[in-house]
């Protein structure tokens, strides 16, 4: 088994730890790969080795960044298959959604090289005569990334791609889940022409360098996915630092009493149990309208009793396992709770017994909103069904949690749809789809304990970047704003 290396500088070294740890395949659970457990000193001389590329990479005319990029975007294209392949392997998805995990970052990589040639601007009248007044896109400096595993390739995309077009260099921190995709990533990126130094990646815990990462006085900006939990830690440990929080959800599909049930179920069923749930978009909350619940509750349990578990590699698998056994853990610990509530189960609630960490698509009915498993994140495949008597009630209960990330309606009635939108408290708001499926070129984000933050897109690359506010007086006398008439 290969143990890898941690890139600082340009060169591929080992932690000073002198520790490893190992990434495992969860659908097999033997290691793929070795791994440095990397520290704060090493931190430390990634930070430094970032900090030194800066000055010259920021230098460089953003279009002929952007040229990197489109090599990037060319060569994942080719890497595409092996890409997903390993996605496969280390995360466990099915293999179509491992491609779209590739897929992603090839898009992100195409659209932010486009960037480079706008990176725009506003130009506006002064309110003083021969004056000129412009904004100007700006980099920030040396940038913090800390990604989580569930989109492996994806998720570090969404970062990298807009920190590298605004002129940043940076330190990137994998999830310890899912380090080998991460290394192959940045392997490909390296081979794309991003110059020594500018990109950056220690592997290794949370604690070891994640928090020295956040923390580091030369870090100013970070840009954080994960849980909710470790976004309030690096909030606290950033102190004024620019800071992008991408954190959970749990995101609802109304099924008003008029939608198309066939398409509504197709939705659940993708939103809920596609990527085994793990998605911070997933559709955890099903809120159905109580005239159609019963037929609503038929249709989608039969569906889910067939979905079949397995190894993502193979193609007769809907559902792959979870990350890890304490994800296979917390999923069953939160199947009692809802037990406990007095919540119906209508299907799975268990792990099977066999190889892999694996966990039976499971259904709730009869919950309520202020159940714990209507409330937290579960973070797999378990979908909570919650009966309401009308829209207004819809909207209260989608509105009833501390997240606002993804939502969505069912509904043929357009006055339904609109009002759905105007009140949902959530980032994003699907109408007849499912909870998932954001496009690269629209920003994504949430509100509420999801954090502010938007990517992609146009404001993915303010994420990166600041605004500088440019006056330019051409008069020759002293000119005073506000005071002068
Ligand atoms: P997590 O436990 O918060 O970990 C995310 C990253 O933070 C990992 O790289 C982790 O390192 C690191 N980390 C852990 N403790 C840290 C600390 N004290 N300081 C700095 N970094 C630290 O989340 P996860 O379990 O990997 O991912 C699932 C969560 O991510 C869910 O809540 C999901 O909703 C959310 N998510 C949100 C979005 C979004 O865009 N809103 C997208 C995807 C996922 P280690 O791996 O070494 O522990
Ligand atoms: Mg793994």
């Amino acid at each position: 088994m290969k143990t890898n290396r941690i890139l600082i500088g340009g060169k591929w070294i080992a932690s000073s730890s002198g520790k490893t740890f190992e990434s495992l395949n969860p659908a097999t659970e033997r290691p793929i790969g070795r791994f440095q457990e990397g520290n704060s000193a090493d931190v430390d001389k990634a930070v430094r080795a970032a900090k030194a590329a800066y000055g010259k990479w920021m230098q460089i005319p953003a279009p002929k960044r952007g040229a990197i990029l489109l090599n990037a975007a060319r060569l994942l294209m080719k890497e595409k298959e092996n890409l997903a392949r390993l996605v496969v392997q280390e995360m466990g998805k099915v293999l179509p959604e491992a491609r779209g995990d590739i897929q992603e970052a090839i898009d992100t990589a195409e659209y932010m090289a486009g960037e480079g040639r706008r990176l725009f601007g506003h130009t506006t009248k002064s309110e003083l005569p021969d004056k000129f007044a412009m904004t100007a896109r700006m980099p920030v400096g040396v940038f913090g990334l800390i990604t989580p595993w569930n989109f492996p390739v994806a998720i570090p995309s969404w970062k990298i791609f807009p920190c590298l077009i605004c002129g940043n260099t940076f330190v990137f921190k994998p999830a310890s889940d899912t380090p080998l995709c991460a290394t192959r990533f940045i392997q490909i990126l390296e081979k794309a022409g991003i110059p020594k130094g500018v990109m950056n990646m220690v592997t290794g815990s949370g604690k070891d360098v994640g928090t020295p990462l956040v923390r580091h006085k030369d870090v100013l900006g970070v840009s954080f996915t994960g849980s909710r939990d470790v976004g309030e830690l690096i909030t606290k440990s950033a102190g004024v630092k620019k800071v992008g929080l991408e954190l959970g959800g749990k995101n609802g599909i109304i099924v008003m009493d008029d939608a198309d049930l066939e398409l509504a179920m197709h939705g659940a069923i993708w939103g809920g149990y596609g990527t085994t749930g793990q998605r911070c978009t997933a559709a955890s909350r099903v809120i159905v309208h109580q005239k159609v619940k019963k037929k609503f509750e038929r249709m989608l349990a039969n569906r889910v009793k067939r979905l079949r578990i397995g190894s993502g590699a193979s193609s007769s698998t809907d559902v792959g396992p979870l990350i890890n056994r304490a994800a296979v853990e917390k999923v069953h610990h939160y199947t009692e709770i809802g037990k406990e509530e007095g919540a119906r189960l209508v299907c799975g609630g268990k792990a099977p017994k066999r190889t892999g960490f694996f966990y039976e698509p499971t259904l709730f009915t009869d919950v309520t909103s202020d159940m714990r498993i209507a409330q937290e994140e579960i973070f797999g495949p378990t979908v909570c069904m919650i009966t309401v008597r009308n829209l207004d009630e819809a909207i209260d209960v989608m509105n009833g949690i501390s997240y606002g990330l993804s939502s969505s309606i069912y509904t043929k009635d357009i006055r339904n749809a609109m009002l759905a939108i105007g009140n949902i408290e959530a980032g994003l708001t699907y109408v007849n789809s499912s909870t998932i499926g954001s496009e690269v070129h629209l920003p994504f984000g949430g509100v509420k304990q999801t954090g502010s933050t938007r990517e992609a897109g146009i404001e993915g690359v303010h994420e990166f970047s600041e605004t500088k506010t440019v006056y330019i007086d051409y008069s020759g006398k002293l000119q005073k704003a506000q005071i002068d008439t």
